[in-house]
């Protein structure tokens, strides 16, 4: 017998399907954000759609769209736009991927030369499907970047590619500028919000990159009001440096369906702010903390912050 899927009318989040609803809260008035639409938002939209590229902006529904398409700052999401994790919190399509586009390097290298960036964010689904996690994907996406937009810095926001031996060595290889890959949360919600993942793993992945090759600037993030406590907040940062974390982003969780991880509570600018000084204080060289932080929200001119912090750390020393 052959069963037939009807794969158009599949859920975005299959796994999520039985999963009661929860109350959706009222967002505070500091979560304010520019609607899309503006003349450079549809510039942006035109060179994503016509070299057929996803967009993290898109897929995960990021509120701070309308003012980053409008400057022409999209960040490409690669190797489709299907997930193979199910984190609580995403709203990235999950399930089964379609076979890599080769040509997908070249097509967002055109697409970043097209853009006129100086600084370019890459990031991907979770590809636990692929020997190699994506690995080599993302070094030649880096490398097709380099060959069309030589004067482009790049920042990858990585997944963890779990038991995929060898697969940070290869990235690394490939010389970004940045390498993000995100804790997401606090140890303690790891189970619920990120199950696939592992703590540990991810930190170590931090600081095997900074073993490996010291001049790239490593960087993470977390979102809150997940019900983490601040304390718990606290201890991450101290993990994340002594992992020699360089940056740390911190920004408000939101809840993007019903089916979603509910958010616990709106943190408060002032908390963000509170949060930003012992960040500083533990010794990131840059931290960014407010309600609308997002990994690349405004990532090269933090990431021009970024090495204008560490020269004035190594004349110091
Ligand atoms: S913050 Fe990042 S994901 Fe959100 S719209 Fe801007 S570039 Fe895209």
């Amino acid at each position: 017998m052959v069963t037939v899927v009807n794969t158009l009318n599949r859920p975005r989040h299959p796994e999520k399907q039985n999963r009661p609803e929860t109350d959706v809260l009222r967002k505070p008035e500091w979560i304010r954000v520019k609607a899309p639409g503006s003349a450079g938002w549809s510039k942006t939209a035109d060179i994503v759609r016509s070299n057929g590229l996803h967009t993290v902006c898109e897929e995960a529904g990021c509120p701070n769209i309308g003012e980053c398409w409008e400057k022409k700052h999209a960040t490409f999401m690669i190797m489709g736009d299907t997930c193979t994790r199910a984190c609580a919190f995403c709203n990235v399509r999950t399930g089964l991927p379609k076979a890599l586009d080769l040509d997908e390097p070249q097509k967002v290298g055109e697409a970043v030369a097209k853009l006129g960036l100086s600084h370019v964010v890459i990031t991907s689904v979770d590809r636990d499907d692929l020997t190699d996690g994506g690995a080599e994907h993302f070094a030649r996406t880096i490398a097709a970047i380099r060959r069309l937009s030589p004067g482009t810095t790049i920042e990858i926001l990585t997944p963890d590619f779990l038991r995929k031996p060898g697969a940070i060595e290869v990235v690394v290889a490939a010389r970004p500028d940045v390498f993000n890959h995100n804790l997401e949360t606090v140890p303690g919600n790891y189970l619920t919000v990120r199950p696939g993942a592992r703590y540990f793993h991810s930190l170590r992945l931090l600081q095997q990159v900074k073993e490996l090759d010291p001049s790239i600037f490593t960087k993470s993030g977390i979102m809150v009001g997940l019900g983490e406590e601040r304390n718990e907040v606290l201890q991450l940062m101290d993990d994340l440096r002594a992992a020699e974390v360089d940056f740390m982003t911190i920004g408000q969780y939101l809840q993007p369906t019903r089916k979603h991880h509910k958010v616990e509570k709106f943190v408060t600018p002032d908390e963000f702010k509170a949060y930003e000084t012992v960040a500083y204080a533990k010794g990131f060289l840059m931290v960014s903390s407010s309600p609308l932080t997002r990994s690349s929200h405004h990532a090269g001119d933090d990431f021009a912050k970024l090495r204008t912090a560490r020269e004035a750390k190594l004349g110091r020393s």
